[in-house]
């Protein structure tokens, strides 16, 4: 099926889905195979070999590119391979402004590995478009932003953003992994390249890495090349765990709303938190550009507690529905003491985060065993 005139939900159960033709399968296959029996030689069915192609993959690939609004999209083995063959893209002395809260993984791909081939990477609070346009160089190729910004959920302005960057003649990268297509269109807004770790709401299920970049289809060839060349593809397998988990992205998507809203204005109101971040929040100072460019905001929480770190790190021990773990986007319920576990390389710079914030991704399960376990966590872990 194409994606012409159809909903959200409809292309991600059909897109790229049709039944397999010979058996009549109602889901793509897994193709776990790494070659293809050609009928002549310098004549293939349009797969030779399973690093350049796949139909499994491509299944995923052409699902993703319609729920973007893309001309076309590449898969990847993980998010920040999918991040490096965009790098891949660029030639010394090309220079990248980046959020100065991006994902801790991408700063340290680019600052780490990239800067060492003549990457030039300016870390900017996007959030200030005054100083992205006085970021900007002849040099600069591409913006690179994301939002909502883990773990404190800022917003930032993408269309603003696409602006300057289509100024000075760059590209701007939008990691949509916290938001996913069903709450945010960075295409729409004008955003050149969207990147995901699919191993977040896209799977959906904490039991596969992945990554994908949505594009224009001439920079999906290029994507595609730099892919075959390098060699970071996703196993079939994998990308069929990960077009599973895409069909239901729209009901999953509204129940982790629901519980994140009823979990975050809960938190607002309890007597031993003392600042919760949530765009979905009226006073949350993300609310406004969230509620323009967001259909709605999201199944991550951020909050402080009373007694610093100690409490912190007792509540964050102390849940049990809410598994103490990294990652997010998973039907289950997570906590995480950023500044120790996700955010600890950034301790002692300008983006700390503050030692009594806790993390949440609020899962898909019954919200009041959530409230409920937030509560007796809360209980036993702050000071009367
Ligand atoms: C997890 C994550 C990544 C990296 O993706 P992997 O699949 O872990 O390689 C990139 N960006 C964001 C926002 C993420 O949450």
């Amino acid at each position: 099926m194409n994606d012409a005139g159809h909903g959200f939900s409809t292309k991600a159960i059909h897109v790229g889905q049709d039944p397999e033709p010979r058996t009549g399968a109602v889901v793509v296959p897994i193709y776990q195979t790494s070659t293809f029996a050609q009928p002549r030689v310098g004549e293939h069915t349009g797969y030779e070999y399973a690093r350049t192609g796949n139909p499994t993959r491509t299944a995923l690939q052409e699902c993703l590119a319609a729920l973007e609004g893309t001309e076309a999209a590449v898969c990847f083995a993980s998010g920040l391979a999918a991040e490096d063959a965009i790098f891949r893209t660029l030639a010394p002395g090309d220079h990248v402004v980046m959020a100065d809260d991006v994902y801790g993984g991408t700063w340290r791909q680019i600052a780490q590995v990239h800067t060492r081939w003549g990457i030039e990477v300016t870390a900017v609070d996007l959030g200030d478009l005054d100083a992205v346009a006085a970021a900007m160089s002849p040099a600069t190729k591409l913006v690179w932003a994301e939002t909502p910004s883990n773990p404190l959920l800022k917003i930032l302005d993408l269309a603003g953003l696409a602006a300057i960057a289509h100024e000075h003649g760059a590209r701007l990268v939008a990691d949509n992994t916290f938001a996913t297509p069903y709450l945010q269109q960075p295409t729409a807004l004008g955003a050149d390249l969207i990147v995901h770790s699919t191993t977040k709401y896209l799977g959906g299920h904490s039991d596969v890495v992945g990554g994908a970049v949505c594009t224009d289809a001439e920079t999906a060839e290029e994507l595609a090349f730099l892919q075959n060349a390098v060699g970071a593809v996703p196993g079939p397998f994998d990308a069929w765990l990960t077009l599973r988990g895409v069909k239901t992205l729209g009901v999953r998507m509204d129940r982790h709303c629901d519980n994140a809203a009823t979990i975050a204005g809960w938190l607002a109101e309890h007597p031993r938190v003392t600042s919760v971040r949530y765009p979905g929040l009226a006073t949350d100072p993300g609310h406004e550009l969230a509620a323009r460019q967001m259909q709605r905001f999201g199944g991550m929480v951020s909050f402080q507690v009373d007694g610093g770190v100690d409490a912190a790190k007792a509540v964050a021990e102390g849940t049990r529905l809410f598994f103490l773990a990294e990652s997010l986007g998973g039907v289950e319920s997570l906590i995480e003491h950023p500044g120790i576990m996700t955010h600890a390389s950034v301790a002692g710079t300008q983006l700390e985060v503050p030692a009594d914030l806790l993390r949440l991704s609020v899962g898909i399960e019954s919200v009041d065993d959530l409230l409920a376990d937030l509560d007796r966590a809360l209980d036993d872990a702050t000071p009367e």
